[in-house]
């Protein structure tokens, strides 16, 4: 049987407020251009496919990537603004529908996110769809491992309504991973104060792993050791592993940094990548130790939770190469791959491709592997996702 489906590219609104940006008019990686369907709230990413139930969040983190979707913010006349109350897009079992019918999900396998890129999922306005969507693939006899991400922690008045629920994932087979956010940073910058680990004891008791996801680090502002020691003590005992990251100061970022927020751009890192300053991981390595503690540091959320889940790469990090190749495979593991499929590593990837409704072919110049056309982000995602999940390298 032939799938097909096929995406849009993403549209773009051009010279947002008369500030030279442009943003693009869905979520980052999302399934689908159209917002009319469901799709349209759902994204890809190297770590998860992630259901955006929610657009607004009153959370009002400075550096907020929602900016980056025209669906997600206010132009007001030449005012932007970020809806501070969470506004349902779609019903929790319409996402789940669209994506367990999407050829490029994987029963039991893809890592399932829900409110990841924009709306906190535990607030008590928004934690019932939360459970609705974990539910709804629960019900259908779904494995796949669950990963959400929390900048506000677990209220007293909803942590032990969870406690329950993660008990009965981890009874049902079902991992969750948790990361909770907090890099210690200042108020202007993260309004939100209160204990993020908070409750997580009772959370971990229920089986699930934990990630303190300590970032985003900003140079000058919380890359200090004073910083960093007030962070690595509000999850001493509680964190499986803490991962660590920059800021990218992405347009959308910029945008509500400086149109919303009205900070200062000098602020932001000089450069388009993610900026990690250099001393800041063997200085977290110090004061760790110092602290008597043997929490392994990762750099990459897919790394913590491959760590955590107990699985191989499927995020593919240690081959993923910038486009337009899609993979930097070493020859002796080519030869590897070959060896034990009979084919050669490009009609590997092409089946792979094909069983997810790309159909593609695919060539190699020595190490790179590249398809036989320009692929949309989306597309790119989808693929290593699946080459990720396949098995294919182990
Ligand atoms: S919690 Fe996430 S979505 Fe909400 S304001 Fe902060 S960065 Fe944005």
């Amino acid at each position: 049987m032939t799938i097909s489906w096929s995406l849009d590219p993403p549209k773009k609104l051009q010279n947002v407020v008369g500030t030279g940006l442009d943003i693009y008019e869905q979520l980052y990686g999302a399934l689908s251009q159209d917002p009319a369907t469901p799709l349209s709230r759902i994204t890809v990413t190297n770590a998860a496919f992630s259901l955006e139930p929610f657009a607004g969040c009153p959370a009002r983190c400075a550096y907020c990537v929602v900016g980056s979707s025209a669906r997600d913010i206010q132009l007001d006349g030449a005012v932007v603004r970020m809806p501070a109350r969470p506004a349902l897009l779609f019903k929790p079992v319409e996402l789940v529908d669209a994506l367990v019918t999407h050829p490029a999900f994987l029963p039991d396998r893809s890592v399932i996110g829900v409110g990841n890129g924009t709306t906190e999922s535990f607030l008590p306005e928004t934690e019932r769809a939360t459970w609705e969507i974990v539910d709804a693939f629960r019900r259908r006899g779904l494995k796949n491992p669950f990963w959400f991400v929390t900048k506000l922690g677990f209220a007293d008045g909803i942590a032990e309504r969870w406690a329950c629920r993660f008990e009965m994932l981890h009874d049902s087979g079902i991992a969750v991973v948790l990361s909770v956010t907090y890099s210690a940073a200042p108020r202007w910058m993260e309004p939100h104060i209160g204990d993020r680990f908070r409750n997580i004891a009772r959370l971990k008791r229920a089986g699930i792993r934990v990630s303190h996801h300590l970032r985003p680090i900003l140079r000058g502002v919380n890359d200090s050791p004073d910083a960093a020691r007030t962070a690595v003590r509000a999850s001493a005992n509680l964190a499986d592993v803490i991962c660590i990251g920059g800021l990218r100061p992405d347009t959308g970022l910029r945008l509500v940094w400086e149109q919303v927020y009205k900070l200062d751009p000098a602020l932001l890192p000089h450069t388009n990548e993610k900026d990690l300053p250099e001393h800041f991981e063997p200085m977290l390595l110090d004061i760790v130790a110092a602290e008597g503690l043997h929490t392994p540091i990762v750099t990459r959320s897919t790394a913590a939770i491959t760590r955590l889940l107990g699985i191989d790469d499927y995020a593919l990090l240690g081959y993923q190469t910038p486009a337009p190749a899609l993979l930097d495979i070493p020859i002796t593991d080519q030869e590897r791959i070959r060896g034990k499929s009979s084919i050669a590593v490009t009609d590997s990837i092409a089946a792979i491709a094909l069983a997810i409704g790309l159909n593609l072919t695919f060539h190699a110049v020595g190490t790179r592997i590249y398809a036989s056309r320009e692929l949309l982000y989306q597309e790119r995602q989808l693929l290593l996702h699946a080459i990720g999940h396949s098995g294919f390298f182990h």
